[in-house]
């Protein structure tokens, strides 16, 4: 795996390491809530986790942070598990739910009551956001915070049975109602919810608050440093003072700022209206940040984790633009995916000498970066498809491909030369009259003569049919949770992100394309058989992304 680039947050976990502090050992964690799928930010905090771990030797945990049943389902556990497991990280046996440690949360509920730290409130929501305060505000002591010790343990075992409907009551910590820290003005611990969750079903109908739960999962789990994003560090006393109250293990939690990357949304709920308002055809739609949609789209893991490692970490929020993304996968693509020819909007070529009935089989190479990867036959012959692009009847003078009377090179194959031109009854270009030389075959004149273009093409009755989608950024502003007054971010939403094209022409070895594979498709970029829609004899691709390396250029404008 990758080696890691120094960080704030391994410098201190090495510092810990080398004083000896938790014996020396490095337990991290991931600690998702399944109330939705994954995406690219999250994969920066399990590389991050899992990778300082595997960096001390220690490891890392994948836990559920499952406390909220009417948000969480079976559907978001499963595929969190496979995202994961792709992303290329392994947690052996150590699968855990927040779920599992619901008996062992309760029974510590129980020692806070009794030792006063904790009562059951009657307050409504509403209320006790009322009296909460705000942050120039103190907040104000809810009535019922002095109840007996032994009030308290009857009313909190009585909402465990199950005796008072949702929303009635809470149990809260006892703490500080002047906090200066809101989190620390009484938080509500459990609150009664009549649901079943995913995992223990109808056993319970009080759950745990996220904060509440959090901390000590990880301290039951011997969790040395607890890893998440700065939202949390408002919360860091909060878990603090429940752990130290407790008098349990106590994981370090250091924060560190979240991934926003250009021209998409990273926030769940968001990401969860695209899906819902149908926007996007699902979570692992293709233009989705998810780990889902980028799988599909054809991103390897190893760029996702290079990705991740050059980004950094660091505690100040920033914007990631969205073309360092596409460089590593671009860089990590151009070493590992064959190189094809696929037309994608095919315009019909006749070579007017080339013999009736007669093909060839022509050598090509299937990387020239990798030496290994051999070559392999295509076949020519005298119908051929060219991409429409490549010809222009009256061509301005920076197009040097090919045009009425000009020469170009077929690649791997023949010069050609456009001598007339087919029209429709519309005066749409239908079809192209060449002739090809015989002597330049291979793709080199021995004559010395020049062209100033090599196009791709394929051979009309070898080439199979295909249906390419084109994806463009699922938003056209940069910074789409920007959102300026009146507007909804689905306002920012790019109308042209998906292009699909039917027919188009592709050279006969993709014919067993299997879903998931992925070629350089030569001039046009690199694509990736869709894992869902893509059947054998009816192939559908889908653009991973360009050639185009829009990062670079935009490295050279910064200079
Ligand atoms: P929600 O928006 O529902 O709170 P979340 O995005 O915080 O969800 P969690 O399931 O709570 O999702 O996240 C699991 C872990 O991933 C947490 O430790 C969280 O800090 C981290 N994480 C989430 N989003 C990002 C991000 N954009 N960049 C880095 N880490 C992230
Ligand atoms: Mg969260």
């Amino acid at each position: 795996m990758e080696i890691s680039t120094p960080n704030f947050i391994r410098t201190i976990v090495a510092e810990d390491v080398n004083a000896g502090k938790h014996g020396g050992k490095v337990i991290t964690r991931f600690p998702p809530e399944p109330n939705g799928y994954l995406h690219i930010g999250h994969a920066k905090s399990i590389c991050l986790n899992f990778g300082l771990a595997a960096e001390f030797g220690g490891y890392c945990n994948l836990r559920f942070d499952d406390t909220n049943p009417s948000k969480e389902e079976q559907e978001y556990v499963d595929s969190i598990i496979e995202d994961v497991r792709w992303l290329g990280f392994d947690w052996g046996d150590r699968l855990y739910y927040a779920s599992d440690y619901f008996d062992k949360l309760y029974e510590w509920a129980v020692q806070l009551i009794k030792m006063g730290k904790a009562y059951v409130c009657d307050l409504s929501a509403e209320e006790i956001r009322e009296y909460r305060g705000t942050l120039t505000k103190p907040g104000k002591e809810s009535p019922y915070r002095n109840r007996s010790v032994d009030e308290n343990l009857d009313l909190f075992e009585r909402m465990r049975k199950g005796e008072f409907p949702d929303g009635s009551k809470t149990l809260r910590a006892k703490i500080d109602m002047a906090s200066g820290n809101i989190n620390m003005r009484d938080p509500v611990m459990y609150r009664i919810k009549h649901e079943d969750h995913h995992r223990t079903g109808n056993k319970w109908c009080i759950y745990p608050m996220y904060d509440y739960a959090h901390g000590q999962s990880d301290s039951i789990e011997g969790i040395t440093h607890s890893i998440c994003t700065m939202e949390y560090e408002d919360h860091r006393p909060l878990y603090d003072w429940y752990l130290d109250e407790l008098g349990i293990h106590h994981p370090q939690q250091i924060e560190f700022a979240r991934l926003n990357l250009s021209h998409t949304v990273v926030s769940k709920r968001k990401l969860l209206r695209l899906v819902n308002e149908g926007y996007v055809s699902g979570w692992n739609d293709p233009r989705m940040p998810t780990l889902a949609g980028i799988r599909r789209r054809g991103y390897t893991p190893e760029a996702i984790r290079n990705f991740c490692n050059r980004i950094g970490v660091a505690k100040k929020e920033s914007l990631v633009d969205m073309g360092l993304l596409e460089y590593c996968v671009r860089e990590h693509l151009n070493k590992v995916a064959p190189r094809m020819m696929a037309v994608l909007r095919p315009l019909k070529v006749v070579i007017d000498n080339y013999p009736e009935g007669q093909e060839e089989l022509l050598d090509a190479i299937n990387n020239p970066e990798d030496p290994n990867a051999g070559t392999r036959k295509v076949p020519f012959s005298k119908v051929l498809y060219i991409e429409k692009d490549d010809f222009m009847e009256t061509p301005p003078k920076q197009f040097f491909r090919l045009a009425p009377g000009r020469e170009v090179r077929l690649r791997y194959a023949y010069f050609i030369k456009c001598e007339s031109v087919v029209k429709d009854e519309n005066g749409e270009i239908v079809e192209l009259h060449c002739t090809y030389d015989p002597a330049t075959r291979g793709g080199d004149a021995p004559d010395g003569r020049k062209v100033k273009a090599t196009l791709h093409w394929v051979s009309a009755p070898h080439a199979i049919e295909a249906e390419v989608r084109l994806y463009d950024y699922l938003f056209v502003k940069e910074d789409p949770n920007d959102v300026e007054e009146g507007k909804d971010f689905t306002d920012y939403i790019n109308p042209k992100s998906l292009e699909v094209l039917k027919s188009c022409r592709l050279e006969p070895s993709l014919k067993d394309a299997k879903p998931g594979d992925r070629f350089q498709f030569e001039r046009m970029g690199y694509f990736c058989v869709d894992s869902v829609d893509s059947k054998p004899g009816s192939l559908v691709f889908n653009r991973i992304v360009t050639l185009k390396d829009e990062w670079a250029k935009i490295q050279k404008g910064k200079k």
